[in-house]
């Protein structure tokens, strides 16, 4: 078994090369169906209504609150070490959908339900950003 330290980056492919390069452009995509209007996470191949397969990439505004949270306190991937213990929340953005993520600029213990959060994007390489949120009005 080999080690490694590097952060497992998510590598784009045909279905997610779209929202990882509006990321890098900072804007926040969400899937769309086009025949029931319905909002729907990125990761969506379906809709959750009407079953429609041809879902179309929208822009989001990218701001929403805090719908759950965790604090991992357990080290899952030896290349966070250094992180832990971290937070993962669940945005439910404005448009409806719920992203999980990670809460930059907040310290865990501070992170509450229903917060306002917007999306910051971090860059992990040179094609990919990965949308984190902070809490409205934080220092950036
Ligand atoms: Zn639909």
């Amino acid at each position: 078994m080999t080690t490694t330290t590097s952060r497992p980056i998510p590598i784009p492919d045909e279905r997610s090369a779209e929202f990882f390069k509006a990321a890098q452009q900072g804007r926040l995509l969400i899937k769309r169906c086009p025949a029931c209007g319905r909002n729907l996470a990125p990761q969506k191949e379906i809709c959750d209504g009407c079953s429609n397969e041809a879902l179309e990439w929208v822009q989001a505004s990218g701001q929403g609150s805090i719908y759950s949270f965790v604090v991992m306190h357990q080290l899952l991937h030896p290349a966070f070490k250094d992180e832990v213990p971290y937070n993962v929340i669940v945005v439910e953005l404005d448009e409806g959908p719920r992203l999980t993520s990670n809460l930059v600029g907040s310290a865990n213990n501070e992170i509450k339900v229903g917060q306002r959060v917007e999306a910051v994007f971090e860059e992990v390489s040179d094609d990919v950003a990965i949308p984190k949120f902070r809490v409205v009005g934080s220092a950036p």
